[in-house]
């Protein structure tokens, strides 16, 4: 409820960060965080500029720091997932450099109960949420897992629990690669979509809803210069800089309530184009990683998620 009366003020649209910590190994590293605030602000410090230059401050509706457990971040955007059930459509991104945490927050580094991200925490509450309402509505869970951008093809799988949920997101992840390398691989170099549509019948006036609830783990945001593509491999990074670009804008122009939303300018924002805008609700989550190593692609990530912001 208050998170939907925050919403209508602000629109539809927020944007949380999430630092991910140092690795084991990696201590001892210096970082470019310099300072996490209470109300949403980050400070980012350049090491190769002295007194003020050298500072940034950013701010967002919310910073997780690197103790923030997978548990807390839900709990922070179950209302969001739950409006589902109401007949909203939800579009949740994480967005930043490879490496820097966005299939931690999305899918979890495993399949114990408290690595879980959010697209296992988001299903298992909705299946709560119905069973505990099953005296007065009767709710249908749907999962799409598209390979590439493809989702008319992709097949839409009724799901009656969670493990449904986990068995079906296997085998996705078995057909998608063999090996974790050639998996991180492909896992940066395209977006990873799952799509969940809940249609609910309220059983007492037989009026129904539809919400769909889109969770996606975006291409690696780097930029191509760095990245020292040369060939196919070139326009492939092209074409994920174009994307997220073209996502950016849309998401600029939705945040900024242009008349004219630049949905067709890629097959992502083609595609979650009934996801975007009008009543539907967006999140964003911006994973950052913690080392001066990564100064110059945190800031690209934090000003591209200022922008829409
Ligand atoms: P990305 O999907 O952005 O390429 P990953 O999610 O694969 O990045 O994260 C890179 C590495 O960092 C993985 O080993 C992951 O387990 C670890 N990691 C990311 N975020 C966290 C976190 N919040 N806490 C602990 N480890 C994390
Ligand atoms: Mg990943």
């Amino acid at each position: 409820k208050l998170f939907n009366e925050v919403q209508e003020l602000k629109g539809n649209i927020r944007v949380y960060c999430r630092v991910r910590p140092f690795l084991p190994g990696q201590d001892g590293k210096l970082t470019a965080i310099d300072y996490i605030g209470e109300n949403g602000e980050i400070l980012i410090s350049n090491p190769s500029k002295q007194g003020k230059d050298g500072y940034r401050l950013f701010k967002f509706n919310k910073v997780f720091s690197t103790h923030a457990s997978q548990a807390e971040v839900f709990s922070d955007i179950q209302p969001l997932i739950r409006s589902v059930l109401d007949g909203f459509n939800v579009c949740i991104f994480a967005y930043g450099q490879t490496g820097s945490g966005k299939t931690y927050t999305m899918s979890g580094p495993g399949t114990s109960r408290e690595d879980w991200g959010v697209n296992y925490r988001a299903l298992n509450d909705l299946f709560g949420i119905s069973l505990s309402r099953k005296n007065a509505f009767s709710y249908e869970v749907g999962v799409q897992m598209p390979n590439g951008l493809v989702v008319p093809d992709a097949s839409l799988h009724p799901v009656k629990s969670t493990s449904d949920v986990l068995d079906l997101m296997e085998i996705g992840q078995s057909n998608r690669a063999v090996g974790s390398t050639a998996l991180n691989e492909r896992s940066s170099r395209s977006h990873s979509i799952l799509t969940v549509h809940v249609r609910g019948l309220d059983m007492k006036n037989g009026s129904t809803s539809r919400g769909c609830l889109h969770l996606i783990d975006l291409a690696g945001s780097e930029r191509v210069e760095r990245s020292e593509a040369t060939g196919d491999r070139l326009k492939e990074a092209q074409h994920i800089n174009k994307s997220l670009s073209a996502l950016g804008d849309v998401i600029f122009s939705l945040a900024q309530k242009n008349a004219h939303v630049p949905y067709r300018n890629s097959k992502l924002t083609q595609v979650l184009q009934s996801s975007l805008g009008g009543q539907a609700k967006t999140l964003m989550f911006v994973q950052i990683n913690p080392d001066v190593e990564s100064y110059s692609e945190t800031i690209s990530t934090l000003k591209f998620a200022e922008r829409v912001s």
